[in-house]
């Protein structure tokens, strides 16, 4: 996930990035060369077959086209014959660039994840006004354009009682949806005004299994299709690997100055794995820091996945990769992955389909339908 500049055209309140969307900086094509050689060689080493650059934010639209055109040709000759690459980009979509339809037609850019909350107030520009309109009319152009995309709402104070109605905003659009609990803070007065109880995020999560139950067009909604897999595997008896953090971390966050994280550290320096332009992978990921931050994260799985009764059929990874604000609520109350699952297995039980996914084909979540 490379934040490739700062600099945003909204102001979010919920926003983890609050207080630095002003700034202009932005990686250079020097930096970005280096990063990608970098991956390059860490990808041939290990063999990998693919490697996912998400461009992210700030605003990555507010960046000319030209300048992911010039990514592309890096990419071309830093990658060749070691792996594949996808590009995909996360925006607000106030703003749609014709230059951008081009970079997909061309191939580079194979999707883009727009951040919208149907329903919410958050989403403010910097005179704080709402600009749902022009999200709504760029994302009208991207189905027209069969440009394949994903949305993510965060669940925040402001979007949590809307969940079921913005559930069915994407589900009748078809477009894969993903809820993000509020899980950075920029600081304590936005923790204090926009975070969410365990007991908030529960309900918001079961109200979702019900209404995603009770859909014809049952999309993708994550984490709830996370969860329904391994509810159908727990049936089914069928085990997946635990997740070992020494070998299976696979999304890093690569900040504006090359500053590497996991995804659960980010952007604190004592969880600073390296910096991607300066040191290569396997430095950082053999980082003193990161060795204790794994040594932290069996224990935590030791502590919650142990005793839970869907360990094996769930990894493991919301305990493993969990915020600081989600260890709070891990610590203080429990796991929200387990609370949700028990009530995917209750609902199945109760209409019968639990039977139904125990004995049919693997992974088949069309059951809504
Ligand atoms: S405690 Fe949570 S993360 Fe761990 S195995 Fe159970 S459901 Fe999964």
């Amino acid at each position: 996930m490379v934040k490739v500049s700062k600099f945003c055209n909204l102001r979010c309140r919920y926003c983890y990035e609050l207080h630095d969307l002003g700034k202009r900086e932005r990686m250079s094509l020097e930096d970005i060369e280096r990063m990608s050689s970098t991956v390059a060689e860490h990808a041939r080493l290990e063999g990998y077959e693919l490697v996912h650059f998400i461009w992210h934010g700030g605003e990555p639209f507010l960046i000319k086209p030209a300048f992911y055109r010039e990514i592309a040709a890096i990419q071309r000759s830093v990658f060749s014959g070691i792996c594949k690459v996808r590009n995909t980009i996360q925006t607000n979509l106030t703003l749609l660039p014709e230059g951008f339809l081009d970079l997909v037609e061309e191939g580079f850019f194979e999707g883009v994840g727009v951040s919208f909350d149907p329903y919410g107030s958050d989403r403010v520009d910097v005179r704080g006004r709402r600009r749902d309109e022009d999200v709504i009319r760029n994302l009208q152009t991207l189905i027209d354009r069969a440009v394949p995309c994903g949305a993510i709402t965060v669940l925040s104070r402001g979007t949590r009682d809307a969940a079921v109605s913005t559930f069915r905003v994407f589900d009748e659009l078809r477009i894969p949806h993903r809820f993000l609990p509020y899980y950075m803070s920029a600081d304590d007065e936005q923790r204090a005004s926009q975070a969410l109880t365990f007991d908030e995020i529960r309900q918001a999560y079961t109200e979702i299994v019900d209404a995603w139950l009770d859909s014809k067009n049952a999309t993708t909604v994550d984490p709830i299709e996370e969860f329904l897999r391994y509810a159908i595997d727990y049936l089914r008896g069928d085990l997946n690997p635990v997740f070992d953090p020494h070998t299976d971390e696979f999304v890093f966050i690569v900040d504006v100055d090359g500053g590497l994280w996991g995804v659960n550290g980010a952007y604190d320096p004592e969880e600073k794995y390296g910096n991607i332009f300066v040191d290569s992978l396997a430095q950082a990921l053999r980082s003193a820091r990161r060795s204790r931050l794994v040594e932290q994260i069996e224990a935590r799985m030791a502590r919650t996945c142990g005793v839970c009764p869907y360990r094996g059929f769930c990894p493991g990874k919301y305990a493993a990769h969990a915020t600081a604000e989600e260890r709070r609520l891990l610590d203080d109350h429990g796991c929200l992955v387990r609370e949700t699952v028990s009530h995917i297995l209750r609902r199945l039980r109760e209409t019968g389909l639990d039977r139904k996914v125990a004995f049919g084909p693997r992974h088949d979540t069309a059951i809504g339908a």
